[in-house]
């Protein structure tokens, strides 16, 4: 069964698969269900859109920045009116339950009404002058042409945060969903046309990311690239825009997520938190927890009240009732989680909890796994250092509120990162020490709020821009430098 083929959305017209080439949309529960069919389009395709970007770019940095952001908020709007099908469209595609959709597309929802309103407030800055009758003031301008290109984890919030920012600033935009994901994305170039964006100014592309992915970063009329994903991608897109001049880029990668337990912590609030940041999502977002670094005063008191929970989560079809836990997205990504099982066991680590494939009657069309808890794991073990992106935790032990921190700073990422306590000199030693882009206090260290910056430390960034709230706009303009003398 085939299904239904959507197309691209280029210059603002449709484009259909040429030849029958198509990727396909697959629901990660149960792989018989074909959602849709999109144009596996090639370099020439993807080159077009950028030409044709460039070309509506002008007149849309010529529309004063409030007219710009009201089209945002009328596509929130949009979007808003159709919640319900939006969410279930995410599960379906994705495979995250139905709550954990709400709440991803009503964060995009929100992403559209902030950047919206930021139309108003695209604001320079003004300085007096050492000279008599001289005015000095800065202005933001538009980069140009911004390649945009974005992970299947959070298949809508991820690209209303680049796309809300860089459409305010009088950007245009060519944006590349990731394979497993393209009908969400689809839905939000289509509320935006329906609110009245311009032809041109924002292009849907679809295809492997490998063979359009070069052209969006190599292309000479695209300014600024802006891609959330794994590290080894995000190294080739680095490495081909430094080769060209003039090509900005943003880069947020993968994490490998400590949440410390001191032994004055509330635990069950530990356990519960670290529940959710270990296993919702399946475990698949960038921010989630996957090593609990436990004081050894409790670490058996924790490691109980873990597994107790544990038991409790229901695996299943996200779009079911009463369902914690969808699927991972994808075969091969279950091969990857099932190998780091295989990885872990081999390195003397101690298998707790799940690491297996459910295939009974209910699972077997799906690629459902058990949530998984390795104990006894230590810093140098593969499963401490590499990121599994899935619902494996590790729990490690540390003597002393120093060899916590030493544990959790102790690898190549450094996105988020948390610890609970209800001493606030550790708190605040914590915060100061832990090499992280994000930290918290007694929360998990999943869970963003749309309006402050975001992004990561070390390996999980380039560390020039960030992401999300004000700081967005850093990234999507460039300043000018004005003297006026009268
Ligand atoms: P991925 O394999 O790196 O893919 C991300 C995007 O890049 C997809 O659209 C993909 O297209 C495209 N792509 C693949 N090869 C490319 C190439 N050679 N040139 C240009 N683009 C290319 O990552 P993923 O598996 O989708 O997502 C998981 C990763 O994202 C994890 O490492 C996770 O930590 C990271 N992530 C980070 C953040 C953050 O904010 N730090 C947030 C979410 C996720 P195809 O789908 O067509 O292959
Ligand atoms: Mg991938």
């Amino acid at each position: 069964m085939l299904g239904k083929v959507v197309p691209c959305i280029i210059g603002g017209e449709p484009v259909y698969p040429k030849n029958g080439q198509t990727i396909r949309d697959i629901n990660p529960a149960d792989v018989n269900d074909i959602i849709a069919e999109f144009p596996k389009l090639g370099r020439e395709e993807a080159s077009r859109a950028i030409e044709l970007a460039e070309e509506a770019q002008r007149g849309w940095a010529a529309v004063p920045s409030p007219e710009r952001g009201r089209i945002l908020v009328k596509a929130a709007n949009l979007m808003e009116a159709e919640f319900d099908e939006l969410a279930k469209i995410l599960t379906r595609e994705e495979g995250k339950t139905l709550n954990e959709s709400r709440a991803e597309v009503s964060r995009a929802i929100s992403i559209f009404r902030f950047y919206g309103i930021m139309g108003y407030r695209l604001r320079g800055e003004f300085t007096e002058s050492t000279e008599q009758n001289t005015y000095l003031f800065t202005l933001r301008e538009p980069l140009g042409v911004i390649s945009i290109i974005t992970p299947w984890n959070f298949p809508i919030a991820i690209p209303s945060w680049k796309i809300a920012p860089a459409l305010v600033c009088g950007n245009a935009v060519v944006f590349k969903p990731a394979s497993y994901t393209p009908l969400i994305a689809y839905k939000i170039v289509e509320a935006l046309q329906k609110a009245g964006l311009p032809p041109g100014v924002l292009n849907l592309v679809t295809g492997s990311g490998a063979e359009i992915g070069d052209e969006m970063v190599e292309n000479k009329r695209v300014s600024g690239v802006s891609f959330t994903g794994s590290y080894e991608v995000g190294e080739r897109i680095a490495q081909k825009a430094n080769a060209k001049k003039n090509t900005r880029v943003q880069l947020e990668l993968g994490g490998k997520n400590p949440a410390i337990v001191l032994d004055d912590a509330d635990i069950d609030r530990a356990v519960a938190m670290i529940i959710r940041a270990a296993f919702g999502l399946s475990g698949q977002a960038c921010t989630a927890t996957s090593r609990a670094i436990v004081h050894d005063k409790v670490y058996d008191e924790f490691t109980r009240k873990l597994i107790e929970r544990i038991r409790r989560i229901k695996v299943g079809n996200g779009l079911q009732d009463g369902v914690e836990m969808g699927p991972v997205v994808g075969e091969n990504e279950m091969n990857k989680i099932l190998q780091y099982v295989n990885i872990g066991i081999s390195e003397g680590a101690k298998l707790l909890y799940g690491g297996k494939r459910l295939t009974s009657e209910d699972y077997i069309r799906g690629y459902f796994i058990e949530p998984t808890v390795f104990s006894e794991v230590t810093p140098d073990m593969r499963i401490a250092q590499e990121e599994i992106f899935g619902p494996v935790l590790a729990l490690m032990r540390a003597s002393s509120f120093d060899e916590a921190i030493e544990i959790a700073n102790k690898t190549e990422y450094g996105l988020t990162a948390s610890i609970y306590t209800s001493d606030i000199r550790k708190a605040f030693e914590f915060i100061k020490n832990v090499q992280a882009g994000v930290v918290k206090v007694n929360k998990p260290t999943t869970g963003l709020e749309i309006h402050v910056p975001f992004g990561g430390f070390k390996k999980s960034s380039n560390e020039m821009f960030k992401e999300q709230g004000e700081a967005a706009l850093d990234f999507y303009t460039k300043i000018k430098t004005v003297y006026l003398s009268f």
